[in-house]
């Protein structure tokens, strides 16, 4: 157990973080001027079988989860502008849509009281009904009128039978018997409804919704402003791109996959470069990160060798955790505040390794950075795949292994991406999935089902 959280009690109530207010600008506060939020020892406290020596996953987590909070600045934009961005406030429908009744098909308004249930009736076409241009007569007893999809529903009327299903001479229509009263029949209000919130905080906008938005004739929404995020990386053999390789460099490949990933999630980045495995550089780079940021994402620097370095330096800057996680890859990761020139960012200390990066990132720092940016929804699916070869897996640890998922006789299958080694970044390139093995997951035979996380999305 590490010292730190010894002797830490129960002192924050959960119910205190439940119920913290997000229009608290969290960020960039010293935290005596914002009372209510939780230090990080309190969430741990507060979390059971907290073990910072073998983390399960899912406690992780809870704790990051907990300690986050959604940044409070929000813009107003033009819809289109607002594709990808998190909703601030509920868009609240001024109007019913569809505005009308209306037809859901090219056809014939009846009034169904008038059709036989056991005989066709014939009935007498007394106009057309369009899109757009209503039919402005009264319909009576023996009468219909033609309508095409889109059409108000003429006064009286209330079923639409498909054209094809009718018989026409001249104006006589005959409509054959067992109609369903109300068919065809578009309601007013049945997509959204006047006064109802048509879409609510904390969503994304996708492509559905900047249209559904402009269903009801609005223009502008308000969104949460842009998560701020500074990233670079740690290590004395990085060579930035461009630069000659010599003996023992490699390329510092990781300040793209970050970039990538942060560009991906909708965050306003900025790359703090390379820095030295040099205390005093370090900390100068931390310090810059959190001035300018609301979260900083560094890979390197803490693994076992290296994180006694950046531990002693965190603890002036901050409240920071060194974590050893029950996963793979991934296994060292550092997490905390920072605090810089009366700003604070929270910090996610990645490990080195470029595929432990993109694994650490998508499933702790994705979640807390959506978070951040006032999403509800962090979570991906986990779905069920077969898969086609046996994979090794030791209970007590979440594997994250890179697989490719592929339709195989009307099933969904699943097979790795050869070697899995943790700096083998061709086998995230290759992946369209995580296969996920959970943390109490034994060995698994070929044949046996998995649950996988699709990298791509339709939106
Ligand atoms: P570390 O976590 O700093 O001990 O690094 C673990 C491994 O990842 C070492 O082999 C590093 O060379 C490699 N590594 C660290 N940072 C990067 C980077 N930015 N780009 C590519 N490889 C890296
Ligand atoms: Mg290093």
């Amino acid at each position: 157990m590490n010292p730190l959280f010894d002797q830490l009690t129960c002192e924050a109530r959960p119910d205190r973080f439940d119920s913290r207010p997000i229009h608290a600008e969290v960020l960039n506060l010293p935290k005596r001027d914002n009372p209510r939020v939780a230090t990080l020892k309190e969430v741990i406290s507060c979390t059971s079988d907290y073990d910072p020596d073998a983390l399960p996953v899912a406690k992780a987590n809870e704790v990051i989860r907990s300690f986050v909070h959604p940044v409070s600045g929000v813009e107003k934009l033009r819809v289109r502008a607002a594709l990808g961005r998190v909703l601030a406030k509920d868009v609240v429908s001024p109007i019913n849509v569809p505005s009308h009744d209306n037809s859901a098909m090219d056809g014939y308004a009846v009034r169904n009281d008038d059709l036989g249930a056991s005989e066709p009736v014939t009935l007498t076409e007394i106009g057309t009904a369009y899109a757009g241009r209503e039919f402005m007569g009264e319909v009576r007893r023996g009468e219909c009128v033609r309508v095409m999809t889109g059409a108000v529903m003429p006064k009286n009327t209330d079923t639409v039978i498909i054209q094809e299903a009718v018989n026409v001479e001249g104006k006589r229509v005959t409509i054959p018997a067992r109609q369903e009263r109300g068919q065809n029949r578009r309601l007013a209000g049945e997509d959204l409804q006047k006064g109802k919130a048509a879409l609510t905080a904390g969503r994304m906008l996708r492509p559905a919704d900047i249209g559904l938005i402009a269903s009801l004739g609005i223009g502008e929404v308000s969104v949460r402003r842009k998560l701020k995020v500074a990233f670079f990386s740690t290590g004395d053999e990085l060579v930035s791109v461009g630069k000659k390789l010599r003996a023992g460099n490699v390329y510092d490949s990781n300040r793209y996959t970050l970039w990538g990933m942060l560009t991906r999630l909708g965050c306003e980045s900025t790359d703090l470069g390379v820095v030295r495995d040099d205390p005093k550089e370090l900390e100068a780079a931390f310090r810059k990160a959190a001035a300018v940021a609301d979260a900083v994402v560094t890979s390197g620097g803490v693994s076992v060798g290296e994180a006694d370095l950046t531990r002693q330096m965190m603890a002036k800057l901050g409240e920071v955790v060194f974590w050893k996680i029950a996963m793979r890859p991934g296994r060292p990761m550092a997490f905390g505040r920072i605090r810089a020139r009366g700003r604070s960012a929270y910090l996610f200390g990645l490990p080195g390794n470029p595929v432990a990066v993109m694994v650490t990132f998508y499933h702790f720092v994705r979640g807390a950075l959506l978070t951040m940016m006032g999403r509800t929804d962090p979570d991906l699916p986990l779905l069920r795949a077969k898969s086609e070869t046996a994979m090794r897996k030791k209970p007590g640890r979440t594997e994250y292994q890179r697989g490719i998922l592929e339709l195989k006789n009307g099933e969904w299958g699943v097979r790795l991406t050869g070697a899995q080694g943790s700096g083998i970044l061709r086998s995230m390139s290759e992946a369209n999935c995580f296969v996920v093995l959970g943390h109490d997951q034994g060995a698994i035979n070929a044949g046996d089902y998995v649950e996988v996380m699709v990298m791509d999305g339709l939106v």
